[in-house]
């Protein structure tokens, strides 16, 4: 499971002075956070702290992942829509072709379009699910494709222009509506020719209910209609996606003679075999060796892994996160793990639901070195796996904080005008700018380490059971979690804070964005339809309703603007344990109708008028609703045998070079 940012930084170019490490070779320049901006994103990019002090083995060990995890980028533009890797090549070759004015407009909205694919990882914008609609005309395209060399012509031309100019055609990747067809509405590549009817009954019928270590059933595997027979089409070596997976695998290869140890090198070796053979009982395998290496200090995600993106829940997005551990920040998620118990038996759920022994759960704060696949350009800033629930119930999990991402958010947010505009309270913003970065990195240590991890199912209650829901309440459960623990006066004995008052900027920051500001990533007339923000949404509406008796929350108008005003921290707190205790019992339970009903009372629906203030007030501060990064780049330098010496990381890469670059030197699935 992973966590997604709630920041909204700036939209201006903000330029911090060089105090952190920069790269060597720019050593005198300021540290540029901000790449790029075009419609609703921003293009940041991070800094990578400690890189240039790990051992050489291990910047060997952190290169050869960082391959593996670029070399997977294809696949998921494969997942996300079946056009994805025929329209890339023809709009990048396009757009290194061209030699016409640059500031024509129809360029100009031809260089946007292109961007946004590039950012969605395909024709879909990667958060609303919405098709991008180009601003040029069909005949512009056309016209420049007749230019093309005739290697580089398109044998379905008339197909690809239907896919960017109909906004009809594929208009969703992923449809989470109820009532309809979600994989026929769907136009993500994880099924092809099937009902949702017909993949549920597949599943239905191999899946082995009594089962107490099942595998993650579709996890790797698309599903099609073959000879009228509904079949598993699984990812791997000589299986689907077989030329990405081997330039990984090749990778990974290299990475396993770096290993920091035995224990490492056994997990490296595990995924490899698990991508060769696509056996889910070989992931598995794969990842209770992951789950229990916590002496290593170079870490890595690579493979199929969150299903937030398949209607039905089930297909993991590849991705790839090549991370090593911060250990000065890891202190404080040590001090948490290690007092997981304490917060289990404590938590305000039914006693019946909690776990009597809350096994492994290990925390660290992490400095990521490359996102890859679905981490990238927009990026989890928190993230705690393995999925299964059975190995997470007997090995634990591994929960993580990106410090040098959510760093790299705050930086850049500084000075945006947010505060201004939404937080009229002067003590209120002072709170805020004090104690906001750490209150954010503390919830999501507790929401990833504990929140995901804690309670348990009763016994034979199917993990899916919550089905369309199940992600939006299980963020919801961790969120919760944090969010009652973080005003818990044990934070501040364990000493991880050091303000009983510093709970209430995340309070404050957390209901305003629930109730209003996330809603600037929101399309006009449109609903809410992200898991996380359904989650976000449903918390802060559900304690706004229940604590109305009492004017917990208050919602009010000055100046014909909406604001918000938390009148009693405490009872707020009640409620988050309220609601936490009916999502650990729906969750517990698997009581699908009560999940609906929460998530669509209280997650989905907007208001209009509300949303079109909350736009209009964004649209003067002109803060990016989306933000992303791009990676640094990894050079290994070379002795005069031809061995590696040494691995220079440089940050200078600006956004359309380094997507030009991955399309032209790590396209392994082009058609
Ligand atoms: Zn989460």
């Amino acid at each position: 499971m992973t966590i997604k940012s709630t920041l909204a930084g700036s939209a201006l170019a903000i330029a911090i002075s060089a105090n952190a490490m920069t790269s060597t070779n720019n050593i005198d320049k300021p540290f540029e956070y901000v790449v790029d901006r075009f419609a609703d994103i921003e293009v940041l990019r991070y800094k990578v702290p400690g890189f240039e002090q790990l051992s050489l083995n291990q910047k060997k060990l952190v290169y050869y992942l960082t391959q593996a995890a670029i070399y997977g980028r294809d696949i998921l533009w494969d997942q996300n829509n079946r056009y994805n890797l025929q329209l890339r090549p023809l709009l990048e070759a396009v757009y290194t072709n061209y030699n016409g004015s640059r500031e024509d407009p129809q360029f100009k909205a031809f260089e946007l379009y292109l961007k946004q694919v590039w950012f969605g990882n395909g024709i879909h914008h990667h958060y609303s699910m919405d098709k991008f609609i180009p601003g040029f005309d069909r005949s512009f395209l056309e016209g420049e494709v007749k230019k093309l060399p005739a290697d580089k012509q398109p044998a379905n031309l008339e197909d690809l222009m239907r896919v960017v100019f109909d906004p009809s055609f594929m208009a969703k990747k992923v449809n989470q509506a109820e009532g309809a067809d979600l994989i026929l509405t769907s136009a993500t590549n994880l099924y092809e020719g099937v009902t949702q009817k017909e993949v549920e009954d597949y599943y239905a019928a191999i899946k082995d209910t009594t089962d107490l270590t099942p595998i993650s059933y579709g996890l790797n595997a698309r599903v099609a209609k073959v000879d009228g027979k509904v079949t598993e089409q699984t990812y791997h070596l000589g299986g689907l996606y077989s030329e990405a997976i081997a330039k990984i695998v090749e990778n990974l290869e290299e990475a396993a003679k770096y290993a920091e140890n035995d224990a490492q090198r056994k997990t490296i070796e595990a995924l490899i075999k698990y991508y060769r053979s696509g056996d889910l009982k070989d992931f598995d395998t794969y990842s209770i060796l992951w789950v229990d290496d916590t002496d290593s200090q170079v870490d890595f995600i690579n493979g199929f892994i969150e299903s937030y993106d398949d209607p039905l829940g089930m297909t993991g997005n590849w991705e790839s996160i090549v991370n090593f551990k911060n250990l000065d920040a890891s202190h404080r998620t040590e001090v948490i793990s290690s007092n997981a118990q304490w917060f289990e038996s404590h938590s305000p759920v039914d006693p019946r639901f909690r776990k009597d022994e809350v096994k492994g759960v290990t925390a660290k704060v992490i400095t990521a070195a490359i996102l890859a696949g679905d981490s990238y350009p927009a990026t989890p800033i928190g993230i705690n796996l393995p999925n299964a629930n059975w190995i997470r119930a007997t090995h634990g999990s591994k929960s993580v904080t990106i410090e040098n991402i959510t760093q790299a958010y705050d930086e850049a947010s500084h000075g945006d005008g947010f505060n201004d505009e939404f937080v009229p309270d002067q003590q209120m913003r002072e709170l805020m700018d004090k104690y906001l970065f750490l209150t954010d990195n503390l919830h999501t240590d507790l929401h990833e380490c504990l929140g995901h991890a804690s309670g348990r199912l009763l016994p034979g209650v199917d993990p899916d059971a919550l089905k369309a829901y199940g992600s939006a309440l299980e963020e919801a459960r961790a969120d919760l979690f944090a969010l009652y623990y973080l005003a818990d006066p044990k934070l501040i004995e364990l000493g991880l804070i050091d303000s009983p008052e510093a709970y209430k900027a995340q309070y404050y920051k957390y209901i305003l964005n629930g109730l209003m500001t996330q809603l600037m990533r929101i399309e006009p007339g449109k609903d809410v339809e992200e898991a996380h923000m359904r989650n976000r949404k449903l918390i802060a509406e559900w304690a706004l309703e229940k604590g109305k008796a009492d004017n917990v929350i208050e919602v009010y108008k000055a100046d014909g603007k909406t604001y918000i005003r938390i009148n009693d921290y405490e009872k707020l707190r009640d409620l988050f344990g309220q609601l936490l205790y009916e999502i650990q019992r729906i969750k517990s339970e698997g009581d699908y109708d009560a999940g609906c009903a929460l998530v669509e009372t209280y997650g989905v629906k907007v208001d209009p008028t509300l949303h079109k203030e909350i736009l209009d007030r964004y649209a003067h501060l002109s803060i990016a609703p989306y933000k992303g990064f791009v990676n640094p780049v990894y050079t290994p330098v070379l002795g005069a045998d031809g061995e590696i010496v040494d691995i220079n990381i440089s940050y200078g890469e600006g956004y359309m070079d380094q997507m030009l670059r991955y399309g032209r030197d790590y396209s392994t699935l082009g058609k």
